[in-house]
Parts: C-alpha cells; sequence; structure tokens
C-alpha cells in the first residue's frame, strides 16, 4: 500500500479496503537512506496497526539495494541501506523486510550468491538486536536477477551464517515469468515438492499475490490483476486452497486505481478462490 502522505496513511487506506494484512514502504522506494523517523511517529503508527488488527506487516526494501553488485562501492552501500531498512522495521515493530535477493552483473551465480550471503551476514551483524527477518523474494529471472529458482534462493540462506534472520517470500507472477506451473494441478503439486524440499514450508512468511500479463518462462516481471492474467483463476485458486499456505499472508502487488476498487476486486476474487464469503 501506498505510504504517501505518511506511514499511517497506509494503514488508512488498508482498512477503507478491508486487507487483514499490509506491506509498505518505509521510506522512498527509490532512494539508498530514508528521513529518520521519530519515536512517536512509529509509535502512532504501530499503535494504528494493532488498532486495524493488520498482522503480520511487511516492508518492502528498496529497489537499488543489490547485495550481488559487482561494484564494491555499490556493494557496501546496499549493505548500509539494507542496515537502515532493519532498523526502520524494528523501529515500526514490523516482522518481515522483503528483499530482492541481487543481480550478479554478469560475474556468475556462484559469486553473486556468496556475495549475497555475506551481505546478509554483514547487515545482521550490524543490527544485533534485531527482531527483523529478511525474506529473499523470488525474482522473475530478468537479467543477471539472482532467486529465480528456489534452489538458488535456498543456497542463499545455506551460504550464510545469520541463517536464524532469513527467510522467504514467494512471488507468484515471478515465478511464473521464472518458469514454475502454478496452474495446472501436476504444477502446483510438483512445485509445492519443491518448495518443501529446497526451502521448507516453515521458511515462507509472506506470498505476493499477483497476476502475470507475460507467458509462463518469459522472464519478464509484469504484475496483472488477479484472474486477468496468464495464471488466471485456475492458478490463485490452487494458492488459495493450498493447505500449507492457509496460514501464510498474501498481498496484492497489482495495478492500482484511485478509488481502490481494483484492489478491492483482487481481495474479493482470493477470498472467493478461498471458498470464504466476501464477508467472513
Ligand atoms: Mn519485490
Ligand atoms: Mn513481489
Ligand atoms: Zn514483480
Amino acid at each position: 500500500m501506498s505510504s504517501a502522505g505518511g506511514l499511517h496513511r497506509a494503514v488508512e487506506r488498508a482498512i477503507a479496503i478491508d486487507c487483514r494484512t499490509l506491506q509498505v514502504f518505509t521510506k522512498n522506494s527509490n532512494q539508498w537512506v530514508g528521513k529518520k523517523v521519530t519515536d512517536e511517529e512509529a509509535k502512532a503508527f504501530s499503535k494504528s496497526v494493532h488498532a486495524a488488527k493488520l498482522a503480520p506487516l511487511a516492508s518492502h526494501a528498496a529497489y537499488l539495494i543489490n547485495l550481488a553488485s559487482v561494484t564494491e562501492a555499490i556493494r557496501k552501500r546496499s549493505v548500509e541501506a539494507l542496515v537502515d531498512e532493519i532498523e526502520r522495521c524494528d523501529q515500526h515493530g514490523i516482522p518481515y523486510l522483503v528483499l530482492h535477493p541481487g543481480s550478479h552483473g554478469g560475474e556468475g551465480e556462484e559469486t553473486g550468491i556468496d556475495r549475497i550471503a555475506r551481505g546478509l551476514d554483514e547487515a545482521a551483524a550490524l543490527t544485533p538486536r534485531s527482531k527483523t527477518t529478511v525474506l529473499l523474494e523470488s525474482a522473475a529471472g530478468q537479467g543477471a536477477c539472482l532467486g529465480h529458482s528456489l534452489g538458488q534462493l535456498a543456497e542463499m540462506r545455506r551460504r550464510a551464517d545469520s541463517k536464524k534472520r532469513i527467510a522467504f517470500c514467494l512471488d507468484t507472477c515471478h515465478l511464473h515469468a521464472a518458469g514454475y506451473d502454478l496452474v495446472s494441478k501436476g504444477g502446483w503439486r510438483s512445485f509445492i515438492a519443491e518448495v518443501e524440499e529446497e526451502i521448507g514450508v516453515q521458511r515462507v512468511k509472506v506470498i505476493h499475490a499477483n497476476d502475470s500479463k507475460k507467458e509462463r518462462g518469459c522472464r519478464v516481471d509484469r504484475h496483472e490483476r488477479i484472474g486477468m492474467g496468464t495464471i488466471g483463476e485456475a492458478g490463485f485458486a490452487n494458492l488459495m486452497t493450498e493447505p500449507l499456505f492457509a496460514a501464510v499472508p498474501k498481498i496484492l502487488e497489482t495495478p492500482k486505481d484511485e478509488s481502490g476498487d481494483f484492489d478491492r476486486h483482487g481481495l474479493a476474487a482470493l477470498r472467493r478462490l478461498a471458498g470464504f464469503s466476501e464477508k467472513s
């Protein structure tokens, strides 16, 4: 949800469309480090979140962060920015920080995964008392971006020492773009089997429920409204009736309109596919 006008506005927007959970940026998503937040502001935010019974919350880290960068100055800056994001989460009482793992910039998967694990450890060492879990988000596989297979995501965590601070976020649009079949029954079963084998269902803390404008395997990241893309209702029925994901928060990152109706329709579609009546 947009936090234009202040983070408390994101909570108001979430209440207006009847959300149960909320993902925000705690600062401008295109900036390295945000303006400091006062404790009063942060407390007012967590109070309104609590009153609205929104839980668990997620924050999305800035897009500039690339722990796998081949340029040491950018890699270092990324670690600093990640520390800033982690501290903001702690300040706001947000348990999960969604992070794009990074791009290896041509130096290859092995080097990239090593750098990501090292960057996660450096950020964890600089925030020893933090309660924030960093969620590595599955990637669509554009360019040299890492994390387009569950095996790659698992390997990033495996190579890190700060394992307790690392879990995962699965994005349906990205998985589909990376080639996973979420639509057929058989495809869904083998996807779930791979989740269990590679990362563990208990480590999937957030799911981004996004339909895709593009075909499966295209490696292009273009989100579409629920049911209107190439994943379609069949894919989201698989997701919403999956017992292993029943307790995992599902977040829309789909195209929005001014009135909030696009989001209302998306939530209603997911709830209908889950077998809930709209007001349950
Ligand atoms: Mn993302
Ligand atoms: Mn996402
Ligand atoms: Zn995306």
